[in-house]
């Protein structure tokens, strides 16, 4: 029998529990303690079989210190316990993973990652968009809205000029912001974008676009956080069958 890693991060994937992977659900069965984030879906939480904490960090709600966390997860391990931190979607795009990682290992604990599916790329996979389609585009960014403390601002212009795919975490906020910067960057106006609301969830809303309508689609269709900003033509193939949504993109 191999011995458990002490701690285990694992990534829940976007929502629904068969996007899961099979190591996640084997981890997140045999875990004494979970240390859930707060985006995880409940339908997912209702799989943990041990202790569950719920640890989450978004703004507006409760929130809990990063130390803390940290500390939790340290103390939980030394005790001898099987601790899972379950993040949303991949442990390692943009979840703190790797501060987490750095901490653990700074306690003389072994850390396994266990990789899950990035709402960015299977947010817009469920509404039919395929983020690197070769015909449109050469690649995608996986890119943060909302920089926050000790990061920096992602340079919106020069990224405009390199005619990828742009997925865009955490940007709802300040939509209006980035899209102007992209606009200004040289972004065509028609260029198409979608809004991928709370992916593979319960509450699973989109809406498909164009750059230039995209903060006042946003605010139209009433759509909120969590979700995911997709700006480039690979945002076409989403349309394909909606009459409504090819008026929107007529080119
Ligand atoms: N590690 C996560 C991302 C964490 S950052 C992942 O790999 O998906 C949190 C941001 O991720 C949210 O603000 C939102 O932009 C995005 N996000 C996470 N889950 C989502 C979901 N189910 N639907 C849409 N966006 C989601």
């Amino acid at each position: 029998m191999t011995a458990l890693h002490p701690v285990a991060l694992v990534g829940a994937g976007p929502g629904d529990p068969e996007l899961l992977t099979l190591r996640a659900l084997k981890r997140i069965e045999a875990a004494d303690v979970v240390l859930a984030d707060d985006l995880i879906d409940p339908r997912v939480l209702a799989l943990v079989r041990g202790r569950l904490l719920r640890v989450g960090k978004r703004g507006g709600c409760i929130s809990t210190d990063q130390q803390f966390i940290h500390a939790l997860m340290v103390r939980e391990a030394q005790a001898g316990h099987r601790v899972v931190r379950l993040k949303g979607g991949d442990p390692f795009v943009f979840g703190r993973g790797g501060e987490e990682v750095d901490a653990l290992r700074a306690a003389g604990l072994d850390v396994e990652v266990v990789s899950g599916l990035t709402s960015g790329i299977a947010g817009p996979a469920g509404v039919g968009i395929p983020v690197t389609d070769r015909r449109h585009s050469a690649g995608v960014v996986l890119v943060t809205g909302h920089p926050g403390e000790g990061c920096r601002e992602p340079d919106w212009a020069a990224l405009a000029r390199t005619g990828l795919t742009l997925v865009i975490y955490m940007g709802v906020a300040r939509c209006a912001e980035l899209q102007a910067q992209l606009l200004a960057g040289g972004l065509r106006a028609d260029t198409p974008a979608a809004v991928v609301s709370a992916a593979h969830t319960a509450r699973q809303r989109h809406a498909i676009t164009t750059l230039a309508d995209l903060p006042a689609c946003i605010a139209r269709e009433g759509l909120t956080s969590p979700a995911l900003l997709v700006v480039g033509e690979v945002v076409r193939q989403a349309a394909r069958d909606a009459t409504a949504l090819r008026e929107v993109l007529r080119a």
